[in-house]
């Protein structure tokens, strides 16, 4: 009844693994760039769009307030023809800075289009999203580029009022046309 010998097989999975672990990793960073707007480094539109998309549902959850602000850099086309396009995309960039500083961990700012952006602000009712906003406007106007100038910006914002994304959105980009019209450097909600 005793055992003779003992036979066993030994595998070595560390290589599988680390291969596996690396996988992961590629996923990971893979999933962040389809996220990025490579240009400015802040989130694209697929990514605030999905972001506006949950925290709308949240938002009908708990009858918590919910913003959004549309964001429009004034005479852009300007910039580009005076100075050219390689110092407009430098503008694009501080610009999306100077928002995404701005705004709280909970917030979402994203490259909406060309030279705008959409910013998502979580339990966020429209007047307190106005002061932060505010603040957004007098950093952009009193950031001087390297070339002497200044830029501004209009904008626009809308409260959820448990529409579909596409009204949400168009409310605050009605009211980004409104400002533009007034006379831009300014903030308009409806
Ligand atoms: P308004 O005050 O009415 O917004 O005028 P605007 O000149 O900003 O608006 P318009 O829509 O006429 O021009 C937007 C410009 O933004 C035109 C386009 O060439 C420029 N633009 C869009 N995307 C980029 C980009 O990635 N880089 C650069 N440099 N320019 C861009
Ligand atoms: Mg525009
Ligand atoms: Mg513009």
């Amino acid at each position: 009844g005793k055992p003779v010998f003992l036979a066993g097989i030994v595998f070595d999975i560390t290589d599988r693994k680390e291969k596996q672990k690396q996988l992961e990793q590629d996923n990971i960073v893979l999933l962040e760039k389809t996220r990025k707007d490579e240009m400015t480094g802040i989130q694209n539109h697929r990514a605030v769009v999905e972001f506006l998309n949950d925290q709308m549902a949240i938002s009908i959850q708990t009858k918590q307030p919910l913003s959004v602000a549309m964001i429009d850099i004034d005479d852009f086309k300007k910039v580009n023809d005076q100075y050219g396009h390689v110092v407009g995309d430098e503008v694009l960039r501080q610009t999306a800075q100077i928002i995404a500083d701005s705004v709280r961990e909970t917030d979402l700012v994203g490259r909406y289009g060309g030279e705008e952006y959409l910013v998502v602000f979580s339990q966020t009712k429209k007047r307190d999203a106005e002061k932060v906003l505010s603040r957004i406007l007098s950093k952009i106007r009193e950031f001087q580029y390297e070339q002497g100038f200044c830029v501004t910006v209009s904008a626009g914002i809308s409260q959820y009022n448990n529409e579909t994304l596409s009204e949400f959105v168009a409310r605050a980009d009605k009211c980004m046309y409104e400002a533009k019209k007034a006379g831009k450097d300014r903030i308009f909600f409806d």
